[in-house]
């Protein structure tokens, strides 16, 4: 028998195995260690007067014995086999190099398949310790006939944009939403990196979110599905801190699959589209699930992303033109309210200014609009510049702002000078090959559009040599 089928067989069975001899000597070594994790029959618990059920995975791991739990009192959760458990793991179990998941339940058979021949295979390429993991597991052909099309709702830019694209998809009904979902997966951090922790414990933060979604659903006449579950902190003691940024689409997709009896389709927003591609462990998960989605469906359920390929500026702009989203935005990252003050409430505010003065007046009741624009909006826009520069997200959204504040919104930009103004409607054409619109006269200013060569731009100006120049509204 060859070392490597008697050493699959042996990792299959979660046995340690010793090579003897090896035709590689680097590849010498003895007692070698399978890391292991094995997981147990799930117990299920139903709640007093039927009202509620938990389901528990003991899960055992290199470091010790744990519990993982998913609880929900809206409906029944999927108790038969280990998919959640599975993909809650996943990431952090090749990151980690475990060798083999093993486990009594069984787990649904084209996800099996999913994880064993695409999944893993090129998440391997993504991480630098891990191995190929096998899933050691008994496979169900069984599927649930579930028909619902789910997406989770927290309120924000992402959820209330894809409540725009498909509360209401007349090309396609069939992918229209029929339920809301809210998952406590680890993401209430209460945290912000200028002003620092919230003063709501995150108890009180899931709570009060929880509570303004159950609102809205009541409202526009969704099911809302609740689920809770202990997985943040089960994955920070069962393997070494596992971040969210890394992790946060095999923690709602794990939460999702409890709930596959139900929902057949599930729509997870993505932050990246595949122009910012990126294959690695190590990185915001979001940079390769636009791949990863729909690899991790059951053959009960689909996982698809949602909103096109939209900007965070275009999803703001969309999200503005529903009115169920006035008095319920909510992007805070410190309170049940928007503090109007944090990372987040202050891009979403320029973003919605920038769209145009009447757009911001709409969410005069989720933000507070005139110390808004007595306090921040001046400080925020003069210093506009700098934070564009700031490399990543950060600052490609800040260009979007600023180019759409151009557009729509002229007088929030800071002026750029000019030593003399050109005559009205002079037109002159991109004879370089490379040139750039910049937001000052400077090679180290920041870039905010591309020019193609012979394109038409209109001058109206210049300063040290620089052209000042429209095209497209934007002026730099
Ligand atoms: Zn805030």
């Amino acid at each position: 028998m060859e070392t490597n089928t008697l050493k699959d067989a042996l990792v299959r069975r979660g046995r340690d195995i010793i090579i003897l001899w090896s035709n590689k000597p680097k590849a010498f070594s003895r007692g070698y260690k399978v890391k292991t994790i094995r997981l147990e029959e799930a117990r299920i618990e139903i709640g007093p007067g039927s009202e509620g059920m938990r389901v528990t995975f003991p899960v055992t791991t290199e470091t010790g014995s744990y519990e993982l739990w998913f609880e929900s009192s809206d409906t029944q959760l999927v108790a038969d086999r280990c998919d959640a458990a599975v993909v809650a793991m996943l990431s952090a179990a090749m990151v980690q190099g475990y060798d083999v998941i093993q486990s009594e339940m069984p787990i649904s058979e084209e996800l099996y398949y999913n994880l064993t021949y695409h999944v893993i295979p090129q998440l391997r390429l993504g991480g630098n310790r891990a191995k190929e993991l096998k899933i050691d597991a008994p496979r169900t052909r069984a599927t649930f006939e579930a028909s619902g099309v789910g997406t989770g709702m927290s309120l924000g830019i992402d959820s209330l944009a894809t409540y725009a694209e498909y509360a209401d998809p007349v090309d396609s009904p069939d992918y229209r939403i029929t339920h809301f979902t809210y998952f406590r997966v680890g993401a209430h951090h209460g945290r912000d990196v200028e002003l620092g922790r919230s003063s709501l414990s995150n108890q009180e933060l899931y709570e009060g979110q929880l509570n303004r979604a159950r609102e809205f659903c009541r409202e526009y006449g969704y099911k809302l599905l609740v689920l809770d579950s202990n997985l943040g902190g089960f994955l920070t003691r069962a393997f070494e801190k596992i971040s969210f940024r890394r992790s946060h689409t095999y923690r709602n997709v794990a939460a999702a699959l409890m709930l596959q009896n139900v929902l057949g389709t599930y729509f997870y927003s993505s932050a990246y589209n595949l122009d910012l591609f990126e294959l690695s462990l190590r990185a915001d998960s979001a940079a390769y699930e636009k791949w990863l989605l729909p690899h991790l469906g059951t053959g009960s359920i689909r996982f698809l992303n949602s909103n096109r390929a939209w900007s965070r500026l275009e999803k703001t702009k969309i999200v503005s033109q529903i009115p169920a989203s006035y008095r319920y935005l909510t992007v805070c990252l410190l309170g049940v309210k928007n503090c109007g003050k944090c990372f987040k409430c202050r891009k979403t505010l320029m973003a919605l200014d920038a769209l145009g003065d009447d757009v911001l007046d709409r969410y005069a009741s989720s933000f507070d609009l005139d110390e808004y624009r007595t306090t921040s909006r001046d400080e925020w826009f003069g210093s506009i510049y700098s934070r564009m520069a700031v490399p990543g997200f950060v600052g490609d959204d800040m260009k979007d702002i600023y180019r759409v504040a151009q557009q729509n919104h002229p007088s929030l930009v800071p002026p750029i000078d000019v030593e003399w103004p050109a005559e009205a409607w002079e037109v002159a054409r991109v004879s370089a090959t490379n040139a750039s619109l910049r937001v000052e006269p400077t090679r180290a200013a920041v870039e905010i559009m591309q020019f193609r060569r012979s394109q038409l731009v209109e001058v109206l100006g210049s300063k040290s040599g620089w052209f000042k120049v429209r095209r497209d509204g934007v002026v730099g």
